[in-house]
């Protein structure tokens, strides 16, 4: 170790989290037994889970209107589970689609009820965020992608409704200062800036829950609000990476202080991209996400001479999503600027032989 880690999800970890995650698998806080092996319902894994939730909602800045729980599953699964908990078969929903992840969203609300695309960047290959839409009368509430990971644009205000909104957070979550009590439903899978994959975590407005449609007893929300996130077995060890996560982030200065880092990663990077003439960027300027830089070389074929030249000096991650190709860096909360100032130093080298 250690690789210069552009991974889009998982991703890098700060390397105090892993150490205290290793430590944790041979002696979990001193108790004689590892992580893996203590039970869900001991007070040592019940202080885990209260620290964690409670963290997401200071960190969130939200009260006891919302309630945080630790789920088991991707953030797919969540594309199934909001409509199942908050849609009725007679309700409409409106969903915007800036992305892969977003059209698979409405896709599985369909299963459970309407779902209206009020506004869509396909025309486009979502290279932008279409801010103008209009949403019917009486939906249920407003789905979208904060970041959309795969094609590189993220939203950097809130999108005008007054529809109660649901975020897919899982890509942008805690990397910035945002006012969370605007939205009523919240959700990400933990991959990305809060942990190790197989968790969830959802933070629901209580007043969204009570739909007439039966719910299996597993997937209802207010199922595991009631069991305090402990309804069956969660992913234990997940949830105690992302409780060490979540400790980091406080204490290197919270949401403020990653937001700072962000930014200085993101204009490192940004400003480099566009000095370069080799390279250009897929995606409308206004609109780039922080978290993950979209791009291509201007001649193609050399595209896989850049993967392959970043491979070579440690850069991992470098490679588009297989469903769009192209180039992408992802720059989460715990990738160092020195590894945006390695790849850029990079870019810069290839640029001038290769222009
Ligand atoms: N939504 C977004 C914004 C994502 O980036 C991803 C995964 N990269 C998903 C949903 C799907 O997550 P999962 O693979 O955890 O189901």
């Amino acid at each position: 170790m250690k690789m210069h880690n552009f991974n889009s999800g998982p991703s890098i970890l700060p390397k105090e989290v892993m150490e205290q995650a290793a430590a944790a698998i041979y002696d979990f806080n001193g108790v004689g037994l590892s992580i893996l092996e203590i039970g869900h319902r001991t007070s040592w894994f019940g202080a885990v889970m209260d620290e964690a939730r409670a963290l997401v909602k200071e960190l969130m800045g939200i009260g006891d209107a919302y309630e945080v729980l630790f789920l088991h599953g991707g953030a797919s699964t969540q594309f199934m589970q909001v409509p199942m908990n908050l849609l009725d078969t007679d309700e409409t929903a409106a969903y915007i689609d800036n992305g892969i992840w977003g059209t698979k969203a409405v896709k599985e609300a369909r299963l459970f009820g309407n779902a209206v695309v009020v506004s869509s960047t396909k025309d486009k290959n979502h290279s932008y965020i279409a801010k103008a839409f209009t949403v019917p009368a009486g939906v249920k509430y407003l789905h979208y992608t904060t970041n959309n990971t795969v094609e590189g644009t993220q939203w950097h205000s809130f999108p005008a409704t007054d529809v109660p909104l649901v975020a897919d957070m899982s890509s942008d979550i805690f990397s910035r200062p945002f006012d969370y009590s605007k939205l009523a439903l919240i959700y990400a899978g933990a991959q990305k800036n809060m942990g190790a994959a197989g968790v969830n975590i959802v933070v629901v407005k209580k007043d969204m829950l009570g739909i007439k449609r039966a719910i299996p007893a597993i997937m209802n929300y207010r199922n595991h609000i009631e069991a305090g996130s402990l309804l069956n077995t969660p992913p234990v060890f997940a949830v105690y990476v992302a409780l060490l996560t979540l400790r980091w982030i406080k204490r290197e200065g919270g949401l403020a202080e990653m937001e700072k880092r962000a930014k200085e990663r993101a204009a490192l990077f940004y400003d480099t991209l566009d000095a370069l003439p080799a390279f250009k960027p897929l995606v409308v300027k206004e609109d780039r996400s922080m978290m993950n830089a979209t791009f291509t070389t201007v001649r193609p074929e050399l595209e896989d001479t850049f993967v392959a030249l970043c491979k070579q000096e440690g850069m991992v991650g470098v490679k588009g999503h297989r469903s769009v190709g192209g180039l992408r860096v992802s720059m989460y909360n715990a990738l160092p600027l020195s590894s945006v100032q390695a790849i850029v130093d990079l870019m810069k080298d290839f640029s001038d032989k290769n222009a």
